[in-house]
């Protein structure tokens, strides 16, 4: 990254000025200053600035290495999005699936209504017990009269069709308005009936709700999600678009405890993956709520010690869950998990500029993560799929 000092033009200019100095008989602290003059002229020529997208250094330190492209022990993916699964092959997806040890992936992009249920036709004639579809509410027209009757029968149909869970989407939240054009909140009472509902179905809801909290803090230099957002601008919130992050976060809060005999899913740590402490208060307060990891594996990694702590604390109330599908990611999830690996780098700059360490998590613990939590809380997973 640094260039060959260019002494051509320094040296030559240290000549002439030395010449002009002598010949003038300037004084010495004139003198001085040109003289620093030129040495910060040669400095500025040595140093290529660099973008901090480019700057990727290859780690020079030696430490056991354990590559870990397959997962110990059969796992669920709780977190997946597939949108072509109503028609066509199933086999490339499986492979992959199998590549990686991964017996069972819950997609939760299942939608409503015909469009779900071609899903599970489809997926019942090919690989009936390797995949869990979630159904999703539409929600246009929310206020209007009727809304939340027929948003509760269609959940029941797509229930009847094969789903098994529910997922909302964080546009419940951000971007869903009724037919007022006013922000439904996530504790909005019209919606009370459909978390009821799941529970008297007893399918879990999977909620993705805001975003990471530095989305709302200035895109600036002290910014931990700056490249993100430098790279995805569209990303970026603020108190009035739509509403402050603790706002949000509460809103979601309010509904777990005012439904407690629904389970509920929170989708990346609930977004406390950077502040245990916290999760760990909020898990003690909603027995009813677990949380998955898709998305935030960095947060574990860079804290190895006290994630293990929550790991082994929470053991019951973690699932797998990785979000956007690319195979060969989920080796930093296995690793972090399995390996007591040290200093190895994240797949992708924009959610970690930080190298990752890992758990190791004995293996009672990764089991409960990687198949038994999501077994227990998810129904009609096959059973016989996994040990024990
Ligand atoms: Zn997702």
């Amino acid at each position: 990254m640094r260039t060959e000092i260019p002494i051509t033009f320094p040296y030559i200019a240290f000549l002439i000025i030395n010449f002009i100095v002598n010949k003038a008989m300037f004084n010495s602290l004139f003198k001085t200053f040109v003289f620093s003059f030129i040495a910060s002229f040669a400095q500025a020529q040595s140093t290529d600035k660099m973008d901090f997208e480019k700057y990727d250094p290859v780690s020079t330190l030696v430490v056991p290495q354990h590559a870990t492209t397959k997962a110990k022990f059969p796992f669920i993916d709780v977190h997946n999005h597939q949108w072509t699964m109503g028609s066509g092959s199933l086999d490339g997806l499986v492979k992959d699936m199998n590549s990686l040890n991964m017996k069972v992936m819950v997609n939760l992009s299942g939608g409503n209504g015909s469009e779900l249920k071609q899903m599970t036709d489809n997926i019942k004639q090919q690989y009936p017990n390797r995949f869990i579809v979630f159904a999703n509410i539409d929600f246009d027209n929310v206020g209007a009269p009727g809304w939340t009757d027929k948003a509760v029968k269609q959940l029941e149909t797509d229930v009847h069709n094969g789903a098994n869970g529910l997922k909302i989407f964080k546009n419940l939240g951000f971007s869903v308005k009724d037919n007022t054009g006013k922000r439904v909140t996530v504790d909005d009472a019209r919606l009370d009936a459909i978390w009821e509902k799941c529970a008297e179905l007893k399918i879990p809801v999977l909620i993705h709700t805001a975003d990471p909290k530095s989305f709302w803090n200035p895109v600036d230099s002290n910014n931990e999600r700056w490249l993100e957002l430098a790279t995805h601008p569209y990303r970026k919130r603020s108190d009035t678009n739509p509403a402050p992050w603790d706002t949000l976060i509460a809103e979601q809060h309010r509904m777990f405890m005012k439904h407690p005999h629904t389970i509920f899913i929170a989708a990346h740590f609930g977004w406390y993956a950077n502040d245990l402490a916290k999760l760990g208060q909020l898990l003690d307060e909603m027995p009813n709520v677990n949380v998955e990891f898709g998305a935030v594996i960095a947060e574990l990694g860079r804290q190895p010690r006290r994630a293990k702590q929550f790991f082994s604390k929470y053991q019951d109330r973690i699932l797998f869950g990785k979000d956007s599908w690319a195979p060969d990611e989920y080796a930093t999830y296995f690793r972090v998990l399995e390996t007591e690996d040290e200093y190895f780098p994240y797949h992708k700059k924009y959610h970690a500029f930080w190298a990752m360490y890992g758990m190791g998590l004995p293996d009672d613990i990764l089991r409960k993560v990687y198949y038994k939590n999501a077994l227990r809380i998810i129904p009609n997973i096959d059973k016989a799929l996994f040990p024990e």
